[in-house]
């Protein structure tokens, strides 16, 4: 299935809206994550929104944002290409200062499908006006884009109360009105952002009133919950049911790569590291008198990575059956 783009995507959603079904928005910085869950929603006949942020495209360039979104995008953009569903690209939190040196060049480049531009840390009426100028960039490509409120309200005197880190359904309608966008990032009290470190209550009835607000404006949109890591599946079944349709995934990754390789590396650590008292050399490979030698089939970075793809399918595939999107690939 090709690569494919945002009026493809368009009608993903509206299965998903109609069906009560998510795609989880899977952040990767390199191929093994995206390997891992491409083979996952294969396996589940789901179609697969891959995302990068430009802090990834940042690292996966050596430090050049754009070189480093290409990279990702024309990867997912190959290994779609022989894949047995859709595949799309979103760009993640862009800020505004990434406007005119990602998101132009991206659409233009006809690297992604949607993109998501984050100016939520602006005051609402500046918001909207650099979310509407996203929407009038990206609509000649047929690119969808994604907003978040800023839901900080009364911040003076560094007290906040608990309510201004939730989304407004009032405030969400006239901000989905006066921008256009097509996908709305809400605050029902997940961890993210500006409320990162806070106890908040998950709010799933919030993430509802929100979306019927919406709809009896004829605003019916995707809602979109970030940061989502954390949430149990019954959480995220609710949150789904409520017209979440984008639930967006990176943290859990990155714990599951990262878990992955400390127990390889924990239970073949004899296999690459020299024993005590012998020095080895990596380019010679003299181990100075010792008989010792590292085994080759361990310290391939194949091999690590052919485990790390396996964990993150493995934990991809149990997220798909939370937001229910197994099967419902439109594009398969
Ligand atoms: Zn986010």
């Amino acid at each position: 299935m090709p690569y494919l783009g945002g009026k493809e995507l368009a009608q993903v959603y509206r299965r998903a809206q109609s069906e009560g079904f998510a795609l989880i928005a899977n952040n990767f910085a390199e191929p093994n994550t995206l390997l891992g869950v491409l083979a996952a929603h294969e396996e589940k006949g789901s179609d697969l929104l891959v995302q990068v942020t430009m802090g990834a495209a940042k690292f996966a360039g050596g430090g050049k944002a754009l070189a480093g979104l290409r990279a990702l995008a024309r990867y997912a953009q190959a290994v779609g290409a022989e894949a047995k569903v859709g595949v799309f690209l979103n760009l993640d939190h862009v800020t505004p200062d990434g406007i005119e040196s990602f998101i132009r060049p991206a659409l233009a480049e006809g690297l992604c499908a949607s993109v998501m531009i984050d100016a939520s840390a602006l005051p609402f009426s500046e918001n909207v006006r650099v979310t509407r100028s996203v929407v009038e960039l990206a609509r000649p490509y047929g690119v969808l884009v994604e907003g978040e409120l800023g839901v900080i309200k009364g911040a003076e005197d560094h007290v906040v109360s608990d309510e201004a880190f939730y989304t407004d359904p009032e405030e969400a309608a006239q901000f989905v009105r006066e921008t256009g966008v097509d996908l709305l990032a809400v605050s029902v009290g997940t961890e993210h952002g500006v409320s990162a470190g806070r106890e908040l209550k998950l709010r799933p009835e919030l993430a509802r009133r929100i979306r019927d607000r919406l709809w009896a404006e004829g605003l019916a949109r995707p809602l979109v919950l970030h940061g989502a890591s954390g949430l149990s599946a019954e959480q995220v079944r609710t949150l789904v049911a409520a017209g979440v349709c984008k639930v967006n995934k990176d943290t859990t990754y990155q714990y599951v790569y990262a878990r992955t390789a400390a127990e390889y590396f924990a239970s073949h650590a004899g296999e690459v590291l020299p024993p005590a008292g012998v020095a080895f050399d990596p380019i010679t490979f003299d181990a100075m008198g010792a008989s010792w030698k590292p085994n080759k089939k361990v310290f391939d970075p194949r091999a690590l990575g052919g485990e790390v793809r396996k964990a993150i399918q493995a934990v991809a595939a149990q997220m798909i059956d939370q937001v229910g999107s197994g099967g419902k690939s439109l594009y398969a």
